[in-house]
């Protein structure tokens, strides 16, 4: 017990006799060592009481700055006033005085203390850190660190103001004014927040008529109610090519029913979950193609968060081994630039969508016949401005407005009289279909109006998205 010093005699001694565990007695008395609160708890009791006995002895001698002479009953200040009085005395009476009988701190020893609620006696033994080690061994995480972190009742911190009151109460507030600033938490439930609150606001001599001074004895010990492991999320990136135009982007679901059996996302993700055991994935990308649209080219960029995974080293061999597995699952997709990435670097994939340019390749059907000479001068358009209205397609699900959109340039591919290919070069977010047929006059210009026919359009291509994240891998 050599953290404890004189001064700390009655303190030690008064929280002894109001039933707090010999750690958080340590914790009021300011020992920032960790060294003893790893001791066992039989230990840190029999030291205890040791020290209490070594200290009575020599009380003449040693105990001369004490100011105040150490309790051995507790007394409350507001006898009148406050209404659990009764019970506050009637308690503390059952409190052996420890440091004057052996049996009496063996009794101690299985009480619950009434700051902690048992936190700091049962789950600091060896059994429950065994238990703690068992639960991460067997949950199978790859880790290199880890932190450990407890969520509390909020109930300890109201026993812990009581408790301190009390030692203030009883030793002037003299005594380590320091260890007693409200600690701050880092939890975000409410309800936590709201006692830290209360207990900010709250003043002393409305506080003990509230709550018990020192805090009563629990009957049950704190709970441990379960032990999770965590790990943190891994963001692989990539590029994808959509081969089906029966394909959509993520699931397509419609009044909770599922309208196609599979999706790009989870085609990629399925075997990302696998690999990394992860609990759940998000997946985000450059912009979106429609389910009947293709993606070709050297594909989109896409990036998936996956949520706590159990295994987190890959080598690059690894991952392009990833990366075949995906693509020999499925020729619906493929996917290129497999890698690992950081969260930040996923930043870099969203910055400047609407600047990038987007390659788009349109078969075309026009009502009346047409050759060659009819659709050359597209050729010559360059920058041409769009006034877009949210297309009727999309008007469901966003706002009515109308966006200004670039077409920067085109070039025809005569087929026949009826039918001819547009390659478009655009800015991103430019509604490529509404452009061909102009959905109704809600884009203007469009093809149709441009050729003073009815257009229509029967096949769309994404030939390229022009972000140049994840960086390109030789594979
Ligand atoms: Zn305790």
């Amino acid at each position: 017990m050599s953290s404890l010093t004189e001064k700390d005699r009655p303190i030690v001694q008064l929280l002894l006799n109001t039933g707090t565990c010999p750690r958080c007695i340590l914790r009021f008395c300011c020992v920032g060592s960790q060294t003893l609160y790893r001791h066992p708890y039989k230990d840190l009791m029999k030291d205890l009481k040791e020290f209490l006995k070594k200290n009575q002895e020599k009380e003449d001698t040693v105990c001369f700055d004490v100011v105040d002479p150490p309790c051995k009953r507790i007394r409350l200040e507001h006898t009148e006033e406050g209404p659990d009085d009764v019970n506050h005395n009637g308690g503390l009476q059952q409190f052996p005085l420890v440091n004057n009988e052996d049996t009496a701190v063996e009794n101690l020893a299985v009480k619950v203390c009434n700051v902690c609620l048992g936190v700091l006696q049962e789950f600091c033994e060896v059994d429950f850190v065994k238990k703690v080690c068992q639960k991460v061994n067997s949950a199978d995480y790859q880790f290199t660190s880890f932190v450990f972190s407890m969520s509390l009742p909020p109930q300890l911190s109201v026993r812990e103001r009581a408790a301190w009151l009390l030692v203030k109460q009883e030793m002037g507030a003299t005594a380590c004014p320091d260890c007693f600033k409200p600690a701050k938490n880092k939890q975000s439930v409410f309800t936590r927040m709201a006692v830290i609150k209360a207990l900010e606001k709250i003043k002393e001599e409305d506080f003990l008529k509230h709550f018990p001074c020192p805090p009563s004895s629990p009957k049950n010990l704190c709970v441990a109610l379960e032990i999770q492991c965590n790990n943190g999320a891994v963001f692989v990136a990539g590029r994808y090519n959509k081969y089906s135009r029966n394909l959509p982007q993520t699931p397509w679901i419609i009044d909770g029913e599922r309208k196609l059996e599979s999706s790009v996302e989870e085609l990629i993700s399925g075997h990302l979950m696998a690999e990394f055991k992860a609990d759940s994935f998000n997946f985000s990308s450059s912009g979106r193609e429609d389910v009947d649209v293709r993606t070709l080219g050297n594909g989109r960029p896409f990036a998936i968060e996956l949520v706590n995974p159990r295994r987190i080293h890959f080598t690059a061999e690894e991952m392009k081994g990833l990366q075949q597995t995906i693509n020999n699952s499925s020729d619906k997709i493929q996917v290129r630039d497999l890698q690992l990435v950081t969260r930040e670097a996923i930043g870099r994939m969203k910055e400047g969508e609407e600047e990038k340019t987007k390659t788009y390749s349109a078969l075309i059907w026009i009502d009346k016949a047409i050759q060659k000479e009819d659709i050359a001068f597209l050729d010559d358009i360059k920058e041409l401005k769009l006034d877009q209205k949210t297309p009727l397609r999309v008007l469901h699900r966003r706002p009515l407005a109308v966006r200004c959109r670039i077409i920067h340039t085109m070039k025809s591919e005569y087929i026949d009289e009826h039918h001819f290919r547009l390659h478009l070069k655009t800015q991103a977010g430019t509604y490529i279909k509404e452009f061909v047929h102009g959905d109704f006059g809600r884009t203007k210009p469009n093809i149709g109006s441009l050729l003073n026919r009815t257009a229509d359009i029967l096949e769309l291509d994404v030939e390229s998205v022009d972000v140049d994240w994840p960086p390109t891998l030789d594979n």
